[in-house]
């Protein structure tokens, strides 16, 4: 049976407990707020089926990272400005839901509750398509959607968009191939705790109501710098730079990030998904022509399903070669993990006895002292090298 000893080996994919056919395994938070299973060994048969469909216990099923002068990659963006402004890039998921729709099939993705929890769902209408555009940037909550794809997929074709851990858990899940299962994936940097997102949430809501939340708005611009954070209450709409909102420093300086995400096994340019997005770095330095600042998404081709997609979306897109080289150069998360920041042991001991609106002002504070410290160093260097 699952019992997991390092942290940094388990992605949290659901995997394992979907598949637990005696509902022995549950998944729960620790204490540093990263859900994993946990087995009630009451109920367990020791039938070892979890284990058979761990990617992390079975890591020769991922495929080989080789031969990257085959995948075929474009630089995207929907031809239609206002899906593209709600989206994060690009706006190409939209057009893989509305072809996979088409089909009369239906799309599993990720949207926020009304309590701002971040989940995976489904929709078969277009309509109802806006709450699941734009990247949450901590874990979805998948509960039991495999079990829910594997009984659609006996009727109807399925899109699941998800992490490269998420799609990887739900092909190790499945067990074989289905014709009409399609998958996308993105480039991932690492995703943040769930458990901490619902705690700023919580905290954010004492004071004023959420009306809304959008993690990239891009009215100011998409380029790196340029785009906000944007949280909308009852006085207005709220539009911070990343750094300067409490739960985004924490993401993006991977302090809120889950331990697999160090070293995850999935980054590389070959996924075992059949398409990859990803913003379209690089494009406003080597093609500034075919960037217009309102965002534009990297298409990696992984599959032949994953070029039936293309060919789906080319009328409703403008379109070019990009390269997998291009991608490596100009988004390095594709295949460098992060490092571990300065403060994350110290921010997971603060996490678990004070929560995380303490752990993170914490934290903040520690780097803007460090910060001041650096700046008055190299002021000094400056000062004395002028002097002598
Ligand atoms: C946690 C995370 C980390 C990312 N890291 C990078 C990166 O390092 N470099 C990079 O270039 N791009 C990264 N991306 C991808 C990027 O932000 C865009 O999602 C991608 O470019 C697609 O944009 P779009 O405009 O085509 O689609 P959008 O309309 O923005 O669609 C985004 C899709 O992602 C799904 N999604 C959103 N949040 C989650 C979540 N938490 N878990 C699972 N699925 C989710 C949505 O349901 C939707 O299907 C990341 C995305 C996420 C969610
Ligand atoms: S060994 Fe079998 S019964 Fe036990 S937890 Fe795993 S899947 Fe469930
Ligand atoms: S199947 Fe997924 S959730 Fe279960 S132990 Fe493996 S990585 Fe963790
Ligand atoms: S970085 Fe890797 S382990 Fe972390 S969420 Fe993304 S795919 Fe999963």
């Amino acid at each position: 049976m699952i019992n997991i000893t390092d942290k940094t080996q388990c992605t949290g994919c659901t995997a394992c407990y979907n598949i637990c056919g005696h509902h022995a395994i549950s998944m729960l938070y620790d204490e540093y707020g990263q859900i994993y299973p946990r087995v009630n060994h009451d109920l367990c048969t020791n039938c070892g089926l979890c284990e058979k469909v761990c990617p992390l216990l079975h890591q020769e099923r991922i495929p080989k990272d080789d031969n990257l002068d085959t995948l075929d990659v474009k630089a995207v963006y929907n031809k239609d400005e206002a899906i593209r402004q709600r989206s994060t890039s690009g706006g190409v998921f939209t057009l893989l839901a509305e072809y996979v729709i088409s089909k009369g099939g239906i799309v599993c993705a990720a949207k926020f509750d009304e309590h701002y929890h971040i989940h995976h769902s489904f929709f078969d209408s277009l309509s109802d398509i806006d709450p699941y555009r734009g990247s949450k940037y901590a874990q979805s909550d998948l509960s039991d959607v495999f079990r829910q794809i594997k009984n659609y997929l006996n009727e109807r074709p399925v899109l699941f968009v998800g992490t490269p851990c998420q799609v990887g858990g739900l092909k190790s899940f499945l067990m074989k191939d289905y014709d009409n299962l399609y998958t996308c994936d993105f480039i991932c940097m690492s995703i943040s705790s769930g458990k901490m997102w619902d705690e700023y949430v919580e905290d954010y809501q004492k004071r004023h109501q959420i009306n809304r939340v959008f993690f990239k708005d891009k009215r100011v611009g998409w380029h790196k710098g340029e785009w906000r954070m944007l949280i909308e209450d009852e006085n207005g709409e709220h539009l911070c730079r990343g750094l300067d909102n409490l739960f985004f420093y924490t993401y993006i300086t991977h302090l809120s990030a889950r331990p697999s995400c160090f070293n995850c096994i999935f980054r590389q340019c070959r996924h075992i998904s059949d398409v990859t997005i990803a913003d379209c770095w690089g494009i406003e330095t080597l093609y500034p022509e075919f960037d217009d600042n309102k965002g534009c998404t990297s298409f990696i081709i992984q599959s032949e399903k994953g070029g039936v997609l293309f060919d789906s979306l080319v009328d409703k897109t403008e379109s070019i070669e990009f390269g997998i080289h291009n991608v490596s150069i100009y988004n390095r998360h594709i295949n460098i993990q992060p490092n571990i920041p300065n403060y994350y042991w110290q921010f997971l001991s603060d996490y678990k006895i004070k929560g995380f609106i303490k752990a993170a002002n914490n934290s903040l504070r520690y780097d803007k002292t460090s910060f001041l410290t650096n700046f008055f160093k190299c002021f000094i260097k400056r000062i004395s090298k002028h002097l002598l």
